[in-house]
């Protein structure tokens, strides 16, 4: 197939552009003493992706099927990416205010937008609504406020419904939301849920769309079909009782799972694609609208940490590599090790790839518990103070959703593009975090007001700065 050839090249490009980045970020101080951890990001990587996933439902789907990819924000909350991904064609979808408001920034068209948290507030709703934002409801309370909306302001806003065709779980617990149990959407497979679903549909003719996300990495691709074949026979039989074509759009979430083992792309999403085609060919006939929701699978393989070796040590015998990058970045990683490996490349002190015998170390981040290792017992070159790792595969999910243990700040992001003679241009997509910002998003303007609490001011028994200790 020349797609998959075409796939295979340049995921054979990846680690040769990779190590450019990396010996350029070092060469130019994007990373080193003064900043010791930084997110880099391949542009020509992203937009690749991107042009993949276009390409593998255009190839599948009968010709004129609207399709709306909306990128999951959560994956990569930052507007430069979404921006860069609207250029592809790609919408987003949001699921905060915050994640709305990045989607704004990034001049993603309310027509491309789509809010699917699972907690929207009566104010969220409204505004979604008054801008024509699509909107899935999660459950029927979230309906009756809709109702309450749609009554008192009608909106042109496509509306649809969340269900869970409660199929299963995949590989991660915490990813898997089509269990029986999941937190999310109307479990269909409830006693009468189906048919109230239908009966919803019957009574509300702005009610168009039917929306499924049966889990994120995990899943087996065999059962992410079966979710979108339940959403589909869903929309059928109502559009059979309603006898007309209520149902005119299917929102088929993402969850597309990401190889982390290797440089592969793996499963692709034309693979995905075929598969729905195989597994559902209604889907795909040109008779309903598609919406997807890709996020890591669009991002994961295109980002990497890089972070300084502060100190080489060992303990109990075992070779110890403190750097930069810990939970903070990698929290998911750090927190549930089995769950989540990932890769980890050793550069030099001059961002060379390190070659050597590999030793089994850990890879250590710098958060003040004893669990932050990204990496244990890893063979790798030995790392030494000064030198670099690299966390690779960490586009989605991973420093673009910080976490900030330690007062730890956010570490700068760029994008890079690799000339094919070798030089590196970056753009900086997030500046690193001052630690004047940090201060202030911890409460640096309230400094006094805890004291202000009390109702006689005590002595003050504070010396002035620099005399704490006579
Ligand atoms: C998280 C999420 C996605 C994206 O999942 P990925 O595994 O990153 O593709 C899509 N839709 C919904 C509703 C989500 O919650």
């Amino acid at each position: 197939m020349a797609a998959t050839a075409a796939t295979a090249a340049t995921d054979a490009q990846r680690a040769p552009a990779r190590d450019r980045a990396v010996r350029a970020a070092v060469a130019q101080g994007l990373v080193g003493p003064a900043e010791p951890v930084a997110g880099l990001l391949d542009v020509d990587g992203i937009r690749r992706s991107a042009a993949e996933l276009r390409a593998a439902f255009e190839e599948f789907t009968a010709p004129g099927t609207p399709v709306l990819h909306a990128f999951a924000v959560k994956a990569a909350s930052l507007v430069p990416v979404l921006r860069l991904l609207a250029q592809e064609g790609l919408g987003c979808e949001v699921a905060s205010p915050g994640e709305l408001a990045l989607a704004r920034a990034a001049r993603v068209p309310a027509a491309h937008t789509v809010l699917d948290s699972p907690a929207k507030t009566l104010a969220e709703l409204r505004e979604a609504l008054a801008l024509g934002i699509a909107v899935n409801a999660d459950n029927p309370e979230e309906l009756s406020r809709i109702d309450g909306l749609m009554a008192s302001a009608p909106s042109k806003a496509p509306i649809g419904l969340r269900v869970n065709p409660q199929i299963g779980g995949g590989s991660i617990g915490a990813m898997s939301t089509a269990t029986d149990t999941s937190k999310f959407g109307v479990g269909l497979r409830d006693e009468g849920a189906r048919e109230w679903v239908v009966r919803c549909c019957l009574d509300r003719p702005w009610l168009t769309r039917l929306h499924a996300h049966v889990g994120s990495q995990g899943m087996p691709l065999e059962l992410m079909a079966a979710g979108v074949s339940a959403l589909f026979h869903l929309a059928e039989e109502i559009n059979e009782r309603a006898g007309r074509r209520q149902i005119d759009t299917l929102d088929i979430g993402g969850g597309l799972p990401v190889n982390f083992a290797s440089d592969a792309t793996a499963p692709t999403f034309r693979e995905y694609a075929a598969l729905l085609r195989s597994a559902v060919p209604g889907l795909m006939s040109g008779r309903y609208g598609l919406v997807t929701e890709f996020g890591r699978s669009l991002l994961a393989k295109h980002g990497t940490v890089v972070a300084r070796v502060e100190y080489a040590k060992s303990a109990g015998g075992r070779p110890i590599a403190v750097t930069h990058a810990g939970a903070q970045v990698a929290t998911r990683t750090v927190f549930v090790p089995d769950a989540w490996p990932i890769r980890v490349a050793a550069y030099d002190a001059h961002g060379l790839p390190k070659t050597g015998a590999p030793v089994a170390q850990d890879i250590a981040g710098p958060c003040c518990f004893a669990g932050d290792l990204v990496a244990e017992n890893r063979p790798l070159p030995l790392l030494r103070s000064g030198d670099h790792a690299a966390l690779l595969d960490t586009g989605a999910y991973y420093f673009s959703n910080h976490f900030a243990y330690n007062s730890l700040p956010r570490p700068g992001i760029y994008g890079y593009t690799a000339a094919p003679d070798g030089s590196v241009r970056f753009a900086t997509v997030r500046t690193p975090q001052t630690l004047a910002e940090l201060t202030e998003e911890s409460g640096g303007a309230h400094a006094d007001a805890l004291r202000g609490l009390l109702q006689e001011q005590p002595r003050d028994r504070e010396r002035p700065y620099g005399q704490e200790h006579p």
